[in-house]
C-alpha cells in the first residue's frame, strides 16, 4: 500500500508544491506548523533517513538549504528547524524520507516546539559511548 508521500508523488493526492525536480518534491505541509512550514521528499521510496542513499540525502537536504534561505529572505523568518524524525519512537508519521524546513518567527507564534534538556552525565562514560558510536562508523 502507498503511503501519502507516494500518492502525492504519483499524482492520486493534491499538494501546494515549491518546488520540483527529477529527484525531489517540495510541498506545504497541510498543518502549516508555522507559516511556510515545507516538506522536502524524495521522490522514490524510502523508509526514512537511514536508508536512503546518500547522493539523494545530499540533494534533499541542498533543496531544504535553498527553501530555508528563500524563508529567510521573503517570509521574514528569524531562524529555521531543519528537521528529519527516523523512525516512529522520533515521531516519524510517515514511513518515506521526508525534511521539515520550519521557519522561526520571534514572538513565539505557530505549533512548533522544541527543547532539548541536559541529562546528569555524571555516571555516563562519555569516552567509552564516543568509541561504541565511532567504531560502528563505516
Ligand atoms: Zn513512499
Amino acid at each position: 500500500m502507498k503511503d501519502v508521500f507516494c500518492k502525492i508523488i504519483d499524482g492520486d493526492i493534491p499538494s501546494v508544491k515549491v518546488y520540483e525536480d527529477d529527484d525531489v518534491l517540495a510541498i506545504l505541509d497541510i498543518s502549516q506548523t508555522t507559516k511556510g512550514h515545507t516538506l522536502v521528499i524524495s521522490k522514490k521510496h524510502y523508509d526514512s533517513f537511514l536508508s536512503t542513499p546518500s547522493d539523494i540525502v545530499h540533494k534533499v537536504y541542498d533543496v531544504a538549504q535553498r527553501i530555508a534561505q528563500a524563508e529567510v529572505s521573503v517570509l521574514g523568518a528569524k531562524g529555521v528547524n531543519i528537521l528529519t524524525n527516523v523512525g516512529e519512537a522520533a515521531g516519524q508519521s510517515v514511513p518515506h524520507f521526508h525534511v521539515h524546513v520550519i521557519p522561526r518567527y520571534l514572538g513565539g507564534e505557530g505549533g512548533f516546539q522544541i527543547s532539548m534538556k541536559a541529562q546528569d552525565t555524571s555516571k555516563m562514560d562519555l569516552p567509552l559511548l564516543a568509541h561504541t558510536i565511532s567504531k560502528e562508523l563505516k
